[in-house]
C-alpha cells in the first residue's frame, strides 16, 4: 500500500515521467526522485521538440476524451502560458489509415467537438492559398479548428520546474542520472531500486519505468514495446517566407508525413510517418529495437531513402520547398505498443515495479494529464476499463483497431547512406 511518504523512484523525465512526478507531488507525496540521463528537457527525449500536435481526433473515445481534457489544460494552465498555439489542423490519410480518420470524425462529433469539416484537396487549396501542391494521396481530409501545437520541450521544462518546486528531486547526468539497470530480485520477485552508470545503488519502495523508447532495453517487456525512430527535418525560411507560410494549418497525412506552420524564427518542421526499428541485443541479453540517436552518434544522418520520401511528400503539399536544404535532421524515438494503447500498470511478476510508457507516437499531447491517470493507477482508483486497456498484455492477441500509422516499419540496417553521413557531407562541403 502506498502512503504519502512512500519512496518513489521514476526512471525517465519525459512526458510520462514528468507528468507523473508533478501529479504525485500535487497529491502530497513527499519522496519522489526522477532519474534522467539529461537535464530536463532531455535532449534525447521524444517529448523534447519545438512542436507537437495537440488534438482530440481519435477513433478511440478514451484518447478523444483525454485530448479534450488536455486541450483545456493547455489553454488555461498558467505554466503553459505562451506555449500553445491553435492554427487548426487537417488530418488526412492516403489508404491504410482511412478507417482511423473516419472513426475519428465519428468519435469527435459524438463528443461534441465543434467545427469539423471534410475537405477535398481543391477545398484545402481554396481555403489555404499557401498550399500549392496537388495533395495527391490526401484522399480523406478533415479540418479541425480546435487542434494546435505546443512548444513541447519548453512545456516539459516548465512542468519539471513546477514538480521541483513541489519537492520532487531530479537526479540527472550521464553518470548520476543514467540508469544502467533495475534491481530485480528473482527470489523475492520484487524490484528494489536501480543502479546508475556510476555504479550507485538507489533503493526505493516503488519504481516507475518511464524511459520512453529506452524502456524495452531496461526491462524485457516480452515484445510489447517496440522502439521506433521517426525521421524529422527542418528547413530555414527567410523572414518573408515565414510570414507567408504562417497562414498554413498543421497538415498531417498519417501515411504521407506532416508539416507545421513555421516557428517565429522561420524554422519549418516536417516529419515522416513511416518509422524505423533498430534491433539489437542489449548487454543484459534483451533482443529488442534500441534507439539510435544523433546525440549519441552525431556523425550519422537520415537514411537517403527516407529523405527522398520526405521530399516527395513535401512536393505533394508545398512543391516550392521540396528541394530546399535541411538545416537540421533528427531520428526521434518513441515506443509503440501493438494496439497503440499506453502501457501503464504494475509489472505482473515483480512487486513494486510499475510501467508508465508506450506513448505509441501520440503520447505528448497528454503531458498535462497523463500523470494524473498514472497516479490514479498507483492509488487503485483508475477506471477499471482504462486499467484493462493499459495493463501488461504480453501474449494477448492484439486487435489493431486504434492504429493511425499502419505502414510497416523499416529496419535501420537495411537503409543506406545514414552511417557517417554528416561527416561525409561536412568533408564534401569543405572541398568545394
Ligand atoms: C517525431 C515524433 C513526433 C511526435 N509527435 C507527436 C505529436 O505531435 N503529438 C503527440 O501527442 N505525440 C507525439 N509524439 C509521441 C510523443 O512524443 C511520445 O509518445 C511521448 O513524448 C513519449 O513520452 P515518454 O515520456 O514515454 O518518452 P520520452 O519523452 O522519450 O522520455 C523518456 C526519457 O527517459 C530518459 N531515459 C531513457 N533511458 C534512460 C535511462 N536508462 N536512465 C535515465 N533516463 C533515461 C530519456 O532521457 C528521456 O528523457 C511524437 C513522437 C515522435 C518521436
Amino acid at each position: 500500500m502506498m502512503n504519502k511518504n512512500t519512496n518513489i523512484l521514476i526512471v525517465g523525465a519525459g512526458c510520462f515521467g514528468t507528468s507523473t512526478a508533478y501529479h504525485l507531488s500535487q497529491r502530497g507525496y513527499t519522496s519522489i526522485h526522477v532519474f534522467d540521463r539529461y537535464e530536463p528537457p532531455s535532449c534525447e527525449a521524444a517529448s523534447t521538440d519545438i512542436s507537437k500536435i495537440i488534438r482530440s481526433d481519435y477513433n478511440e473515445p478514451l484518447y478523444a476524451h483525454m485530448g479534450i481534457e488536455s486541450i483545456a489544460a493547455w489553454q488555461s494552465w498558467s505554466m503553459f502560458r505562451g506555449l500553445y498555439h491553435v492554427p487548426g489542423w487537417i488530418l488526412s490519410a492516403a489508404n491504410l489509415s482511412i478507417p482511423f480518420v473516419e472513426g475519428s470524425i465519428e468519435t469527435c462529433k459524438r463528443l461534441g467537438v465543434q467545427g469539423l469539416e471534410r475537405l477535398t484537396p481543391e477545398q484545402i487549396r481554396g481555403r489555404f492559398s499557401v498550399v500549392t501542391g496537388k495533395l495527391d494521396g490526401w484522399n480523406i481530409n478533415v479540418w479541425n479548428p480546435t487542434a494546435g501545437w505546443a512548444a513541447a520541450g519548453k512545456a516539459v521544462e516548465r512542468m519539471a520546474g513546477a514538480a521541483q518546486q513541489s519537492g520532487v528531486e531530479y537526479v540527472t547526468g550521464e553518470t548520476r542520472g543514467y540508469v544502467r539497470e533495475l534491481i530485480l530480485n528473482e527470489i523475492t520477485q520484487e524490484c528494489k531500486g536501480v543502479v546508475t552508470a556510476d555504479g550507485t545503488k538507489y533503493e526505493a519502495d516503488l519504481v516507475i519505468l518511464a524511459a520512453g523508447a529506452w524502456s524495452p532495453s531496461l526491462l524485457d517487456t516480452k515484445g510489447q514495446l517496440i522502439a521506433k525512430g521517426h525521421s524529422v527535418a527542418h528547413i530555414q525560411l527567410t523572414p518573408a517566407e515565414t510570414q507567408h507560410y504562417a497562414a498554413m494549418p498543421i497538415m498531417d497525412n498519417l501515411e504521407l508525413g506532416y508539416f507545421f506552420p513555421p516557428q517565429e524564427d522561420g524554422i519549418f518542421k516536417m516529419a515522416h510517418s513511416q518509422f524505423i526499428t533498430n534491433v539489437q541485443t542489449t548487454k543484459s541479453g534483451i533482443t529488442t529495437s534500441v534507439p539510435h540517436t544523433f546525440i549519441q552518434t552525431p556523425e550519422d544522418g537520415l537514411p537517403l531513402e527516407i529523405e527522398a520520401k520526405m521530399r516527395q511528400n513535401l512536393r505533394r503539399v508545398l512543391p516550392e520547398l521540396a528541394d530546399r536544404p535541411f538545416c537540421y535532421t533528427r531520428l526521434c524515438w518513441d515506443t509503440d505498443t501493438a494496439d497503440r494503447h499506453f502501457l501503464v500498470g504494475p509489472h505482473p511478476a515483480y512487486k513494486r515495479l510499475f510501467l508508465a510508457t508506450g506513448g505509441s507516437a501520440h503520447g505528448f499531447k497528454f503531458l498535462p494529464v497523463v500523470g494524473k491517470y498514472v497516479t490514479d493507477m498507483l492509488e487503485g482508483t483508475l477506471d477499471p476499463e482504462i486499467v484493462r486497456q493499459w495493463q501488461w498484455r504480453a501474449g494477448q492477441d492484439i486487435k489493431g483497431k486504434n492504429l493511425a500509422h499502419l505502414d510497416p516499419e523499416m529496419e535501420l540496417a537495411d537503409l543506406t547512406g545514414w552511417k557517417g553521413r554528416h561527416i561525409r557531407e561536412r568533408d564534401h562541403a569543405c572541398k568545394l
